[in-house]
């Protein structure tokens, strides 16, 4: 197991490739990977609510506004209502006001639609938030364009995706913020490193390929069909996998030295117990990688912090106020 945890502000290692085999065991020939450091998602996390909750307080004292978040959920899976609970309860830690939605699974597309035309007038909501994957029924695509882009705090509007492409200022989904703030941690800039983004799904890989690339990143997007995956992923410096199979990347896809970052969230069950795994094989690819996001606490609770700042800017844009700085 990886056992050095790096958090904010951590300062970036330079590695050499070989650095990171070292002979450790007592016998001559052993030759063992010395474990990656690992970036710590969770204390990371903490800090950005942190600071978010302080820039809640300014708002709330200075303007009399108490940024609003509305998170809408259909039907009843528990995954999701383990994550929407989750973002409701962070929510009102940083000070923000929750306003929680939950329509039934037989819920129709119009019900739904008709549902976010009344937030969007809601003056007290900045932001909103409708889990996915919603029942099959309903379209997400019609959902999704149905919020105000400026409340639209995932990201997701096509209006926002069109930003972010174009270089205006938008709303971007909450894990590509993630992914970017994790990897600064390690490397402050960006520019001129060897990206590669593992998935190309309109919530992930596409968004974060274009913060990537206004990081001055030299990037790569690989996707289901590109071919010899492994040799393409060596080249990275910065490897992000975002693809939804469990621990796919090897660690003989791994550039030693390089920065991992794992998106994925996969529930497995071994030994007949049931665990989240990511789309890397943690263990192995710590043995080569300089530094590694885990799974569980890597992505995932930077993504809700992020969340949180995407709803306190959407309060001050709406209140035409400067944006945060965070
Ligand atoms: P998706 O299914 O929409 O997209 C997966 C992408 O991976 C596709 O672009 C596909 O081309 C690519 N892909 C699939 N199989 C592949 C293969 N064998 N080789 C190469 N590429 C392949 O998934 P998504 O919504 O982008 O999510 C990806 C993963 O990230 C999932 O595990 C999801 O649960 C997780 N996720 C985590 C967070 C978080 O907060 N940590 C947020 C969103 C998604």
């Amino acid at each position: 197991m990886a056992d050095r945890h790096l958090s904010v502000g951590a300062a970036p290692r330079s590695r050499s490739p070989l650095s990171d085999v070292a002979s450790l065991g007592n016998s001559p020939g052993v030759v063992r990977g010395v474990a990656a450091d690992v970036i710590d998602g969770r204390v990371m996390a903490a800090a950005l609510r942190a600071r978010v909750a302080d820039e809640v307080r300014c708002l709330t004292a200075s303007h009399g506004i108490v940024p609003g978040l509305a998170v809408v959920l259909v039907g009843n899976a528990p995954a999701s209502e383990i994550y929407t609970a989750t973002k409701k309860k962070m929510s009102v830690q940083v000070g923000m006001r929750s306003f929680a939605e939950h329509l039934p699974p037989s819920a129709s597309e119009g019900e739904l639609i008709k549902l976010i035309e009344r937030i969007n007038r809601n003056r007290e909501v900045h932001g909103i938030l409708v889990q996915l994957p919603l029942p099959a029924h309903i379209d997400p695509r019609k959902v999704i364009t149905a919020i105000d882009p400026a409340k639209d705090v995932d990201g997701f509007h096509p209006l926002n995706a069109g930003r972010l492409v174009s270089g205006q200022a938008a709303l971007i989904p909450c894990t590509p913020l993630a992914c970017i703030r994790l990897a600064k941690s390690v490397h402050p800039s960006l520019a001129g490193l060897e990206a590669m983004v593992i998935g190309r799904s309109t919530i992930v890989g596409k968004p974060l390929a274009q913060l990537l690339l206004s990081e001055n990143a030299t990037l790569t997007v690989a996707h289901s069909r590109s071919s010899d995956l492994p040799t393409l992923a060596r080249r990275a410096d910065l490897l992000i996998a975002a693809v939804g199979r469990p621990e796919m990347v090897r660690k003989d896809w791994i550039k030693p030295g390089a920065t991992v970052i794992d998106v994925g969230i996969n529930r497995v069950t071994r030994e007949g117990e049931s665990q989240i795994v990511g789309d890397v094989a943690f263990e192995e690819a710590s043995g080569v990688a300089a530094a590694i996001t885990p799974v569980p606490g890597g992505v995932g609770p930077m993504t809700i912090a992020c969340l949180l700042v995407n709803t306190l800017r959407a309060a001050c844009a709406l209140s035409a106020l400067p944006p945060p700085k965070l």
